[in-house]
C-alpha cells in the first residue's frame, strides 16, 4: 500500500506551497486507499519552534487535510540515525573525517578556483581509522561512489542524471554527534515505511544524495516526484506581495478552506480544463501524472473568483458559523464577537443569502453584515454623513411615519410602502431607498434594501429612521 508523508520544518508558518505539497500527499494516499504520514523535521534545534509545529498542524487541520498514525519528531530519532551512521561506517561505507574546519575551508577554496563542484578531496577517504587527531571531532562521511552516475527517476521530472565524479562524500553525522539533515530523511522515510515522496523540487539535488545513501544501506527508494514551486504572476520568485504567506494569513483573509484545497490542487496539476472539484472529485481524479513541469503561477484574482463561488455555494447556516470563526482571525473581528447573540445571530441568518451573492471572502461578508451589529445611534461614514442634508432629514421622519404603518414587516411589504410613498411624494426610489440605507446601515453601499429593513425588523427599523430624523 502506498504511504506518503508531508515533512515540513517547523521553523515558520505553514507556507502556501507547504499547504500545497501536504494536499497533493494527501490526495495521493486518499486515491491509492493508502495513507499519509507527518513528520516534523525539527532538527534544526536553533531554528524549530513550537509556535511553527502548532501554526503547522492547525493549518493542516484548517485546510482539511488529515494524516495517518501519530506524528512523528525526527529530533527524537537522532538515537536511530546515529545508529545507522555507524552501521555503515561498520560495514566500511562510511568513514571517520579527521579534516579540521581551516582544512575543510582551504578545500572549498581549492576547489572553487579550480572550477569544480566537488568541495571534499576525500582526504580522510582511505586513511587508516588508527591515524586518529585528538583536537579533531571527526564527522561520519558517506563513501560515495567516485565514478558512474546516480539516476533518479523522478515520477514528474523524468529521469534525473547525475555524474558521480561532481558529488561530495557526504557528511552523515557531524563532529558533535547529531545526524544531517540528509541521513534523517533518509532513515525517516525508510522506518516510515514511506513509498512516495511528493515534495518541492529544490529537494531535487537532494534526491541524488539520498539516493546514494540509500544504495549504501541496501535500501529500496521510494517513487520520487519532485513538484514545480509556485511563482508569482510575472513568473519571479513568489513574493509576499504576490500571495508567498501562511496558510494563517489566507485564512485572516477570509478565504474559506474548501476554496483554498481547490484553488491549490490547481496549482500544478490539471485534469483537462476542470477547474471546480469536490474533495471527493480531486480525490479520485488526482494522479502523479498529472502535475506539470513548469512553475505554476500564484492569481490571487483566481483565488477570490474561486472563493467568491465557494461563499455563494455554502449553506447560509455554514456561512453564519463560518462567519463567526473568523472573526477570531481578522482585525476588528474580537469587537464584534461580542455581540453575536441569538437575536443577532438570526438576523445575519436572514441577510445571508443577499450577502453572499456579494462577497468574495469572508471579511466582504463581515463588511456587508456590519449593519447588523451596529450600535445605535449609528457611526455614519463620511459619504453617508455628507449625505445627510436638513431636507434628507425631513425626507427620513415622513418615510418613517409611512413605515410606521406597515404591521405585517416583510420585505415586500416594507417595499410596496416605500414605493407608494415615493410616489406620493413624487420622488424616483433612487431617491427615497438611498436616504433609507444611509439612515439603516450608516453607510451608502450595503445588501438590497428591503433586504435590509426585512433582516433588522421593525423596531429597529423605526429607531434608527427616528435617530436620523428631524
Ligand atoms: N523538511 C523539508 C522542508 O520543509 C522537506 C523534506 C522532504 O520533504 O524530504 O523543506
Amino acid at each position: 500500500p502506498v504511504v506518503t508523508r508531508f515533512a515540513p520544518s517547523p521553523t515558520g508558518f505553514l507556507h502556501i506551497g507547504g499547504g500545497r505539497t501536504a494536499l497533493f500527499n494527501w490526495l495521493y494516499a486518499k486515491k491509492t486507499g493508502g495513507k499519509m504520514l507527518l513528520r516534523i523535521e525539527d532538527t534544526d534545534r536553533e531554528r524549530s519552534t513550537d509556535a511553527a509545529i502548532d501554526a503547522i498542524i492547525d493549518g493542516l487541520k484548517w485546510l482539511g487535510i488529515e494524516w495517518d498514525g501519530d506524528t512523528v519528531y525526527q529530533f527524537a530519532r537522532a538515537g536511530r540515525h546515529r545508529e545507522v551512521a555507524e552501521q555503515l561506517l561498520a560495514e566500511g561505507k562510511a568513514y571517520y573525517c579527521y579534516a579540521s574546519a581551516e582544512e575543510l575551508q582551504q578545500m572549498r577554496e581549492t576547489a572553487r578556483a579550480e572550477g569544480k563542484s566537488k568541495l571534499y578531496n576525500g582526504l580522510w577517504r582511505d586513511r587508516d581509522p588508527s591515524d586518529p587527531r585528538p583536537d579533531v571531532k571527526p564527522t561520519i562521511r558517506l563513501k560515495a561512489p567516485l565514478t558512474g552516475e546516480t539516476v533518479i527517476e523522478d515520477q514528474v521530472q523524468g529521469r534525473v542524471v547525475w555524474q558521480n565524479e561532481n558529488l561530495d562524500d557526504l557528511v552523515l553525522l557531524r563532529g558533535d554527534g547529531n545526524p544531517t539533515y540528509m541521513l534523517a530523511v533518509v532513515v525517516d522515510d525508510h522506518d516510515m515505511g514511506v513509498t512516495h515522496v511528493i515534495r518541492g523540487d529544490d529537494h531535487l539535488i537532494n534526491a541524488a544524495r539520498q539516493k546514494q545513501i540509500y544504495d549504501a544501506l541496501g535500501w529500496t527508494v521510494p517513487s520520487m516526484s519532485h513538484i514545480p514551486l509556485i511563482h508569482g504572476p510575472d513568473g519571479s520568485k513568489l513574493s509576499k506581495r504576490h500571495g508567498a504567506l501562511g496558510v494563517e494569513a489566507y485564512r485572516a483573509l477570509g478565504y474559506v478552506p474548501a476554496a483554498l484545497r481547490n484553488y491549490l490542487v490547481r496549482l500544478g496539476w490539471s485534469h483537462g480544463d476542470q477547474e471546480i472539484f469536490s474533495t471527493q472529485e480531486m480525490i479520485d481524479a488526482f494522479d502523479l501524472s498529472g502535475i506539470g513541469r513548469s512553475a505554476a503561477r500564484f492569481d490571487f484574482a483566481k483565488l477570490e473568483s474561486l472563493n467568491g463561488h465557494y461563499i455563494r455555494h455554502t449553506d447560509d447556516q455554514s456561512l453564519v458559523t463560518m462567519f463567526e470563526d473568523v472573526l477570531n482571525y481578522v482585525p476588528g473581528g474580537l469587537d464584534l464577537k461580542p455581540k453575536l447573540n441569538d437575536t443577532t445571530r438570526a438576523q445575519l441568518l436572514r441577510a445571508m443569502p443577499g450577502l453572499k451573492e456579494r462577497a468574495k471572502t469572508l471579511i466582504e461578508l463581515i463588511d456587508g453584515a456590519n449593519f447588523i451589529f451596529a450600535d445605535r445611534p449609528l457611526a455614519m461614514e463620511p459619504k453617508a454623513q455628507a449625505a445627510l442634508t436638513p431636507e434628507t432629514r425631513v425626507l427620513i421622519g415622513k418615510l418613517r411615519t409611512a413605515l410606521e404603518a406597515v404591521t405585517d414587516w416583510t420585505a415586500a411589504n416594507a417595499e410596496a410602502a416605500t414605493r407608494a410613498f415615493a410616489e406620493e411624494a413624487g420622488i424616483k426610489l433612487g431617491g427615497v431607498a438611498q436616504p433609507l440605507r444611509v439612515a439603516l446601515t450608516g453607510k451608502t453601499t450595503s445588501p438590497g434594501i428591503f433586504d435590509v429593513l426585512a433582516v433588522l425588523g421593525r423596531q429597529e427599523c423605526l429607531d434608527r429612521l427616528a435617530d436620523q430624523a428631524s
